[in-house]
């Protein structure tokens, strides 16, 4: 298969890279770098096959001559909550505008297109835990909204592209993934927790700790994708762990692990902060046949281990 990876240089993206060549794919990279790393693929340019090009999903993307995609995988935005601010234009251009380049290109291609939507199109939900069906509880004006507003944009263009040209498309709802290659200052909870406890630093719990998420090791991320992308299901499907735990538990697991001394400190909690998350996986294991199988434990190890390495001393 020849794929088309956008974000490719990303958390989730440099790790559906090195997968699809892993298995004897053909791979385009096409990251803008303002969130991704170069560094992050470096590893699988030339020989492996895996060819980087830095170019913005919103413009129209210049491809190597003879390239015919079979898989157009968009996992192109920037995602962390710290990325809302700053990039807030910017996520809602990617949103659209970039999902709607990638949609034409692989309408032209004759390829399947992957659209990796998220757990925040369901807001701070009231319903739990959060099946498909569920529409969510969005504040479309709060400091999140560019997010999930462009995200909940990028599924409707992704299903009036496949009603209009009946183009092979498929919606994945990532929910919170973490792993190796996850930028040291990301400002997301794992990777915070565990460069401060590595660094002996205090680990800031926002708020009183109380919330939740489901954290999903980013391998059994990119296993669900690739199953969604060869099913023949549109989705949305949640992909994700529905292993649920507070964010002070995980802080103490992390400390833990990491053989750290480090304390824990309270901070003020983010506005719109969602109080509780976890996927309702029926649907991805029933039509997908998969299922995450990393623990918490040894992902966070072989996180906390990545960092180790790469941290000045
Ligand atoms: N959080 C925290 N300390 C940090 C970073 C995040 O307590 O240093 C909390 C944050 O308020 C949220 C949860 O951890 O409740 C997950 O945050 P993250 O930014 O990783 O992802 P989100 O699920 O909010 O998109």
């Amino acid at each position: 298969m020849e794929a088309l990876v956008a974000g490719g240089a990303g958390l989730i993206g440099s790790a559906m890279c090195a997968r699809l060549l892993e298995r004897g794919d053909r791979v385009i990279c096409v990251d803008n770098l303002v969130t991704g790393s170069a560094a992050n693929v470096e590893h699988l340019i030339g020989d492996r096959g895996l060819t980087l090009l830095e170019a913005d999903i919103c413009q129209p993307l210049a491809l190597p001559p003879g390239v015919h995609l079979d898989a157009v995988i968009n996992l192109a935005c920037p995602a962390s909550p710290v990325d809302f601010e700053h990039l807030s234009l910017e996520i809602m251009e990617t949103g659209s505008r970039g999902v709607a380049n990638l949609l034409d290109l692989a309408r032209d291609h004759g390829a399947r297109f992957l659209q990796a939507s998220t757990s925040e199109v369901y807001g701070d939900p009231v319903c739990h835990p959060q099946p498909e069906t569920y529409w969510g509880n969005v504040n479309p004006v709060g400091p999140r909204s560019v997010y999930d507003e462009a995200k909940r944009f990028g599924e409707a263009l992704t299903m009036a592209h496949h009603r209009r040209f009946g183009t092979a498309v498929r919606i994945a709802r990532i929910f919170n993934t973490y792993g190796p290659r996850m930028r040291a200052d990301d400002g997301r909870v794992v990777s915070n927790f565990v460069t401060q406890a590595l660094r002996g630093a205090p680990l800031t719990i926002y708020g009183d700790g109380s919330q939740t998420r489901s954290f999903c090791f980013v391998d059994d991320e990119v296993e669900g994708l690739l199953a969604l992308l060869e099913s023949d299901h549109p989705g949305p499907v949640n992909i994700g762990t529905d292993e649920e735990m507070t964010v002070r538990t995980l802080a103490a697991m992390v400390i833990g692990l990491a053989g750290s001394r480090s304390e824990i400190v309270e901070v003020d909690l983010p506005v719109d902060d969602p109080v509780r998350r976890r996927p309702d996986l029926t649907l991805a294991r029933r039509i997908l046949g998969w299922q995450p199988t990393t623990s918490l434990e040894d992902g966070l190890a072989s996180t906390i281990g990545w960092f180790r390495d790469r941290l000045p001393s």
